[in-house]
Parts: structure tokens; sequence; C-alpha cells
């Protein structure tokens, strides 16, 4: 059964390349009718912080990414910690680590010194011969990290000079293993690193493919020794390209609306929000582009995934957000509408006058917005239906009309939206709004505009018909009269 995972480290927000990686190893997962495992490591204890494993999981929620195992809850490596250990043991019993005494400062020297001399700069193997009394006196001193003895794995495992694995969508990819030094295993603070736990916890864990970034590719090659050291064998691995932005540059983790909270923040969609990740490096076959969560598992593979970097193209990320906003109908855009207040207020204690308006109003609100907006955040405009601010005379006058065009306009309109009697319906209306500029023998920008502009404050907003249709008769007429005041001033 196919197996696939996600194992972020949980040290900071959930960045939009780890939720592509989620949703790509669901995906694969989700198709091949098999299981996705949730494993948060959290073995670096100076950068890992609950808060940021608490974001990442609601924001994989958030977007419909369910993880098969653990039932409930998570994996934590912190909480695996005596797993490692055996294997650990194993590798010591074995001798292929030894403990490595060296400073951060001292390796940095060593480094340095490799680059002046124009080498590749990797551990030297410095504590690789100590003698026993060295490293008894070195152990009172500080704790030891522990090293994997790379030539000695090689020559356990009969492997060739140059190390070779097939990426399910890179092909070949080689590594002489002269390039590999001496790796840290296990850390001076006795924690293991990531990639050690993570070899034995996808071994445990039965896990068939790894779908990872492909700034994982190095540490593929030391998994790839460390599983050898193991005697086990290792799953297939598929290396995603990284995500660049416009200008191909690498996409920064501190550059804003890098984090899956942050377009939650600015109210995309999370139906927007997966469509738009799933075009992030992979095309379906008939390069189709407005897809569901549902059709992408029908149809994810990784045959898709294209080898070069894929750029972060926030134009196209709009335009699928715009997509899904008009693809759902306006009283399911009221509920997410609601639910993103909450969360905003929830999680960035902002409180809004549309959590405390009636429920019908929203309603014709959102079906007014709904076709010029992109995300829920556009929504927030509305604000003038309720809370009218000041907006300067001049906008009253449209560019091709005049002063006395438009009181007559204004003035004609009021009269006529008094004297309507029948149905309260925005074609209804707007034949009113056609009889005034006929019957005055005005244009329609004699018209149209200026009762739109009392009627909303703004130089853009929906048609005047739509914005009487929700302010209702009385509040409509209160604000003609008001720019007809403004007007004479
Ligand atoms: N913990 C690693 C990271 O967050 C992922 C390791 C992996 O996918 O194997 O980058």
């Amino acid at each position: 059964m196919v197996k696939t995972r996600l194992a972020p480290s949980p040290t900071g927000k959930l960045h939009i390349g780890t939720a592509r990686t989620a949703l790509f190893n669901f995906l694969f997962a989700q198709k091949n009718k098999g299981k996705f495992i949730l494993r948060i490591e959290d073995t670096d204890l100076d950068r890992s912080r609950p808060e940021f494993e608490k974001d990442i999981l609601e924001g994989l929620k958030w977007l419909g990414i369910e993880w098969d195992e653990p039932k409930s809850g998570v994996y934590r490596q912190s909480q695996r910690l005596d797993l490692y250990q055996q294997f650990f043991a194993q590798l010591k019993k074995e001798g292929l680590v030894y403990e490595c005494f060296c400073t951060p400062k001292e390796l940095e020297k060593e480094r340095e010194e490799m680059r002046k001399a124009g080498l590749l700069p990797r551990y030297s193997g410095r504590c690789k011969g100590l003698g026993e009394d060295e490293k008894k006196k070195m152990r009172k001193k500080r704790q030891p990290a522990w090293r994997l003895d790379v030539e000695k794995v090689v020559e356990k495992g009969g492997l060739p000079e140059v190390l070779v694995f097939n990426d399910l969508i890179r092909g070949e990819i080689k590594k002489n293993v002269k390039e590999i030094g001496d790796f840290v295993v296990v850390k001076s603070d006795q924690m293991p690193v990531f990639f050690f736990a993570g070899v034995v916890d996808d071994y445990l864990m039965k896990i068939t493919h790894v779908i990872r970034g492909e700034d994982h590719i190095t540490n593929t090659f030391s998994q790839l020794l460390l599983y050898k050291a193991l005697s086990i064998s290792p799953p297939q691995f598929a290396h995603i390209p990284l995500i660049l932005e416009k200008d191909r540059s690498k996409m920064s983790k501190r550059r804003g609306g890098s984090q899956v909270f942050d377009l939650r923040q600015k109210g995309y969609l999370p139906q927007a929000v997966v469509n738009f990740l799933a075009l992030l490096g992979w095309s379906p076959k008939d390069d189709s582009e407005f897809l569901s969560l549902e059709e992408l598992k029908q149809r994810f593979d990784l045959k898709g995934i294209k080898k070069g970097g894929s750029i972060f193209d926030r134009e196209k990320l709009d335009y699928l957000a715009g997509l899904w906003i008009r693809h759902f109908k306006p009283q399911r855009l009221v509920e997410f509408f609601l639910e993103w207040l909450e969360w905003r207020s929830k999680n960035l204690g902002e409180d809004s006058l549309f959590l405390s308006i009636d429920r019908g109003q929203l309603l014709k609100i959102i079906s007014i917005f709904q076709t010029r907006s992109v995300v829920l955040e556009d929504f927030l405009q509305a604000e003038y239906i309720f809370k009218m601010s000041d907006y300067p005379r001049e906008l009253l006058i449209f560019k091709r009309s005049d002063l006395d065009k438009t009181k007559k306009g204004l003035e004609n309109s009021l009269k006529a939206i008094k004297n309507y009697q029948s149905a309260w319906q925005i074609e209804k209306i707007k034949e009113v709004l056609v009889g005034v500029v006929e019957k005055s023998g005005l244009n329609n920008g004699d018209v149209f505009w200026p009762v739109r502009v009392a009627l909303s404050g703004q130089s853009g907003s929906p048609s005047p018909q739509e914005l009487m249709w929700v302010l209702g008769k009385k509040e409509s007429l209160k604000r003609l009269k008001k720019a007809l005041e403004k007007l004479s001033s």
C-alpha cells in the first residue's frame, strides 16, 4: 500500500512550500488509495515551538488536507526518542559512528580553511582517530556529537564511489561519496538530527514514497548511507521543484505573503489556495485550471510535475481566487465570510461591523459584491452600506456632465423613487432610473453616476439600482437628499 507523509519542522508558520508538499503527498496517497501520515519533526529544541505546530495543523485542516495517521493528534519526534536511541545503539555497536568533540567555532575555522584552499568544505574527520585516553579527557570537558563514519558504511555496504538514486521526478541523481563528509547523526545535546530520525520513522511507519522539496536532495544521499548502515531499505524519492518568485529568485520565508496564514488573513478561499498550490509545479494532462480538491484526488500523478522551478504567480492566484468566489452561491459565501470574520476576530483581535448585521442584509450585500471580489476581504469595502463616510461634492459630477445636469438628474431621481410603489427589485429600480434619463432628456452619466455616488460616497461601487436594493427605499431617499443638499451648498 502506498504510504506518504508530511514531516514539517515546527520552526515557523505553515509555509506555502510546505503546504504544497503536503498537498502533493496527500493527493498521491488518495489517488493510489493509500495513506497519508503527519509527523512533526521537532528535535531541534532551540527552534521548535508549539505555536508553530498549532499553526501548521490548523492550516492543513483549513485547506482540507487530512491525515490518516495518527487517527487523532500527531506523531512527534520528541516523543519517539527511545526508538531513535535503539537504532543509534545499532550504529554504535557496529562501530559506524564516532564521537566528535569539535566546537562550532573549530568547525567553522576548518570549513573556512578548506574554502580558502579551493576545496569543498566538509568535515575533515579530525575526531575519527582519537584514542581512548583523549576521548576520556574530552568527555570531561563537553558532551560529544556523534558522526557517521561514511567510509566504513561504504565498505560495509559494498557501495560504489558514485552513489545513485532514481528520483521519480528527476530521474537518476548522482553524487560522489567523497563529497560527503562524516555528518552528525546525534547532536551534542543528544538529540538525533531530523534526517536520521526521519530515516527511522519512514522505515517504522512503512513509508513507500517520500515526496519533498528538492532542497532535500543532499539529505537524501546522507539518508541513503544511513539506510545502508542500518541494513534497511529506503523508500522511493520524488523531489519537487522549488517555488520561485516571479524574478526566479527563491521564495523567501521572510517576505510577507509566503505563509498560508497570510493568505487566510487576506480572505482567500481555501478552495482557491488548494487549486493554486496544485498547479504550482504540477499540471493535468488536459491543462484544465479550475480544479477542486475532489477532482485533484482523482487526477493527480507524479508525471505531471515539472522539473524546473515553479513560479509563485500572484496574478494567477488572484485569477483562480476570483473564479472560486464567483463559483459559490451567495448563501455559501455568507457562511465563508462569517467564519472568516470570526477567525480574524479570534486570531487578530479585529472586530467587524459585519458580524452584527442582519443575515438577510448580508446576503444581499454579498450578492451584489460577488462579481467584483477576489477575496473575502473585498466584501469589507461594503462598509459604506451602513456607515457612510463623507465624500467631496465634486465626486457627484460625472466627468462629461455639469452641476446643473447633475442637480436635475438627482432631483428627478429622488422624485421618481419617492413615487415608486411597486416591488423593490434591482431590475425594476433600474427601469425607474432609465425612465428618469428618458423623460428629462439627460444622459446616463447625469443620472446613474450621481445617484450611485450619493448612495455609496465612492468613485467605484456596484450600480445604483443594486445599492438601492440593499439599502432599502427609506435610506436611499435619505442619501439622495443629502447629496442634493451638498450640491446646493
Ligand atoms: N523536517 C524537514 C523539513 O521540515 C522535512 C524532512 C523530510 O521531508 O524528509 O524540511
